[in-house]
């Protein structure tokens, strides 16, 4: 496959069986058409954000290479926490899956319904941690 575009997507899950549904994220976006799965960060245990009472969330952070557009994958993640039974009801609310796309390549999007970068990127510590882990070369015995 042709190299595409470096995009990081962040999962998030507070409800249910948390790691399940990142696990299932994962394997789907490793699955999706153009695409692969490059790498991923570890899972870290982070607090609610927001002003809705709720469960403490997993978090984990993915790279992919996509030749998909912004758009095309904005509707497959949409799809994915679907399959989840993600209801979308209020933001920053409780759920299920929570699949937003952080960075892609060096693209900006300023739509409605997506924006790139993620505007709250520079304010979530874990997202920055998670970026800066999957910047760092492996060692060769990992
Ligand atoms: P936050 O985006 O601050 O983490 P949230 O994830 O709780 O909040 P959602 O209710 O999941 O917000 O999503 C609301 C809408 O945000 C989505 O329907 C989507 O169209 C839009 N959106 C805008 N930019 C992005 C992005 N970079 N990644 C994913 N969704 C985005
Ligand atoms: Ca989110
Ligand atoms: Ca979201």
């Amino acid at each position: 496959m042709a190299l595409g575009e470096r995009v990081y997507v962040a999962l998030g899950s507070n409800v249910g069986d948390r790691a399940a549904h990142l696990a299932h994220a994962r394997a789907r976006l490793a699955r999706l058409p153009a695409t692969r799965l490059v790498r991923v960060s570890g899972v870290e245990e982070t607090a609610p954000l927001g002003p809705v009472p709720q469960g403490p969330y997993l978090n984990q952070m993915v790279l992919l290479e996509t030749t998909l557009e912004p758009g095309e994958l904005l509707e497959h993640l949409h799809a994915i926490e679907a399959e989840r039974g993600r209801v979308r009801k209020e933001r920053w609310g409780p759920r299920t899956l929570d699949l937003d796309i952080v960075r892609y390549g060096d693209r900006a999007v300023r739509k409605p319904e997506l924006t790139i970068p993620h505007p709250e990127l520079p304010q979530r510590d874990f997202w920055l941690r998670e970026l800066a882990e999957l910047d760092t070369e492996p060692s060769p015995r990992g």
